[in-house]
């Protein structure tokens, strides 16, 4: 059975991305009889909210989504990430990092490389470079560190992979396109990667729909699957859809929420055909 999936992070209202990535989802699940599950994204313990999950379903009803009784929590499941985390460092592909986010902007800035968007550009490598043994003596001395995943050298265990999407296609993973990415986080002991790999396959999630923006974590969360020995399910990434000055809706930008669109008398059967649901 088709199983899809919405997995929004409460870390403020929805917007009408999330309502359009809601929709998307639901739409695919329904067509083919499949199963419509949700899931909360709130392992960043400092940034979510219990109001803003309230708000989550309190949305998501307003649009007249349905979804699986069976919802995910991602704070359930801390010690599930660090089992897979221990295999992880097991199979030698996670190096600790100790440099600090203000260590890595500043790099970044000297050799021209602008921090962007979400996040920051690729990671240099620096502590690939620290051997074991010194690593291993600076976290017994307590210093802080996350983890990362040594993109090549775990592309040298699992050799060429590939993943299929929906709309783009058959698609061949590049394991550098993220660089060495975190797998778990100095802060909260894991991360966005690999959660979201391990939980689309605790809910057997089948196809993974989302916003095109994630198009190139999928080649981490690829890399991910093969080396945790998980079921690899189809993708979908779809467009973006933007707001009549053309840009992107997002928390960030501070766009509109769902429920402001609600207060102000927007009524969501019309939210929905214009959306195109
Ligand atoms: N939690 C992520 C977000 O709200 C989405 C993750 C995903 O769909 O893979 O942006």
């Amino acid at each position: 059975m088709l199983i899809t999936r919405f997995a929004p992070s409460p870390t403020g209202r929805l917007h009408m991305g999330h309502a359009y990535s809601a929709l998307f989802s639901e739409s695919l699940a329904i067509k083919e009889g499949g199963k419509f599950l949700l899931r909360i994204e709130d392992i960043d313990t400092n940034r979510c909210r219990e109001e803003y999950t309230e708000g989550i379903y309190e949305d998501l009803k307003w649009l007249g989504l349905r979804w699986d009784p069976v919802i995910l929590i991602q704070s359930t499941r801390f010690d599930e990430y660090e089992k897979s985390i221990n295999i992880l460092r097991e199979l030698g592909v996670l190096y600790p990092c100790f440099c600090s986010r203000k260590k890595i902007i500043v790099e970044q800035s000297n050799v021209g490389l602008a921090p962007h968007g979400a996040g920051l550009t690729k990671y240099s490598g620096n502590c690939r470079k620290i051997n074991p043994e010194e690593g291993k003596n600076r976290i017994a001395e307590g210093e802080p560190h996350s983890w990362r995943l040594d993109c090549s050298k775990a592309f040298s265990i699992t050799g060429e992979l590939q993943w299929f999407d929906r709309l783009a296609g058959n698609v061949n993973v590049n394991p550098s396109i993220l660089g060495d990415v975190i797998i778990s986080r100095k802060d909260i002991g894991t991360s966005y990667h690999l959660a979201v790999t391990l939980d689309d396959a605790e809910q057997g999630v089948s196809l993974i729909s989302r916003g095109e923006d994630l198009i190139e974590s999928t080649h981490v969360h690829r890399l991910l699957q093969c080396l945790l020995d998980l079921p690899v399910p189809q993708w979908c990434h779809h467009r973006l859809i933007k707001n009549p000055e053309g840009k992107r809706f997002s928390k960030r930008e501070d766009s509109l929420t769902l429920k402001e669109m609600r207060d102000s008398g927007v009524r969501a059967e019309n939210l929905k055909s214009e959306l195109g649901f």
